[in-house]
């Protein structure tokens, strides 16, 4: 086996160093550009070779990213990037795992596998662009699409929910859950080494703008200067404070969150203080929505458990011990057969 990732001497990499000879074919403007410059530098900054990283995608705009990555990677099937992420993190335990996904990719077509890779905890980590539009195949509506949405597949509107990635996540037994914005790309870029140190599963959801099929979906509570106002960071440890002047707080009680004024800086005893276990709160946390509540990034949930494949190996070691390998033994045990 090669060296573990947290045992590599690190390298001095610039972000530069993780661009390939590819040109990049997102549409002029697309925030997909703002991701990929994320995450070459978050590798950049982590600093295990480039050969130690896998890069794996579905299909859609998102599902480019692999391309245009000095690492190993693979752009395969729609909806599949986390059953071949799962076998490359299985079989090479030493390899750091990405799996760079979409709304339809993920949440449509992949769901099943995105509940079950959680549900296991395998040590990836999947970045979710998600623009609420089907990008690729030219503007369909997706499962996370607002309601009412008017597009090429919904000329009068869609009439259905929108699935919520967090609460999904979290309702599947995610151990690292976060939310940021593309056009947050320093809180990225922090969410993005936060993964990578996680053992287990670390999804972050990424609000990406689609400038050509969705414009401006994510405008009210994402734009320069509504933002302060519009988002709560998380913070484990601190109060749930925001607004521009801190002068609002969130109160959790009885599985529900009110706002309330407060004097900034001077948060009452009773605003609640975020702690990133506590799987209730971060629920609770991931159903809030401009423009009702502000819509939180950062966070949701962080906890330690045991990844799926070092349980996988761990089992392996045991078994191998309790029956001394021996092929013959093998062969002839249970029901054999005499041919004649
Ligand atoms: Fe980006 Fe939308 Fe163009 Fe896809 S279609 S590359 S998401 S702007
Ligand atoms: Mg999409």
């Amino acid at each position: 086996m090669s060296t573990p990732v947290d045992e590599v001497e690190l390298i001095k990499y610039k972000p530069t160093d993780f661009k390939s000879d590819q040109d990049v074919r997102w549409c002029p403007g697309c925030e997909d550009y703002a991701i990929l410059k994320a995450f070459q530098t978050a590798l950049a900054e982590i600093g295990i070779p480039r050969e130690k990283h896998a890069v794996i995608s579905g299909i859609g705009c998102a599902a480019r990213l692999p391309y245009y990555m000095t690492t190993y990677g693979f752009h395969t099937i729609h909806g599949r990037p986390i059953p071949v992420a799962t076998g490359v993190k299985v079989a090479n335990p030493d390899l750091s795992v990405w799996v760079m996904t979409g709304d339809g990719d993920a949440i449509s077509i992949g769901g099943n596998h995105l509940i079950h890779v959680m549900r296991r905890n395998v040590d990836i980590n999947i970045l979710l662009f998600d623009n609420r539009v089907y990008g690729l195949t030219k503007g369909q509506y997706s499962p996370t699409s607002n309601k009412g949405t008017i597009n090429k597949s919904a000329p009068m509107g869609t009439v259905e929910e929108p699935a919520e990635p967090l609460a999904l996540a979290l309702a599947s037994g995610a151990t690292f859950v976060a939310r940021t914005s593309a056009a947050y790309v320093k809180h990225l870029v922090e969410l993005i080494i936060e993964a990578h140190k996680h053992k287990g599963t670390s999804f972050i959801h990424i609000y990406q703008n689609c400038y050509v099929y969705n414009d401006g979906v994510f405008d009210e509570f994402t734009e320069k200067d509504v933002r302060d106002d519009r988002n709560l960071i998380l913070e484990h440890g601190k109060p749930l404070v925001f607004g521009k002047n801190s002068d609002k707080g969130l109160r959790f009680s009885d599985g529900k969150i009110e706002i309330v004024e407060l004097e900034p800086g001077n948060p009452p005893d009773d605003i609640t203080v975020y702690d990133e276990t506590n799987l209730s709160l971060g629920f609770a946390l991931s159903k809030l929505y401009w423009p009702e509540y502000p819509v939180p990034m950062g966070i949701f949930r962080r906890v330690s458990q045991p990844s799926f494949e070092d349980l996988i190996y761990e089992q392996v070691k045991k078994a191998k011990e309790k029956f001394s390998p021996d092929i013959n033994r093998l062969l002839y045990s249970g029901d054999v057969w005499e041919v004649k």
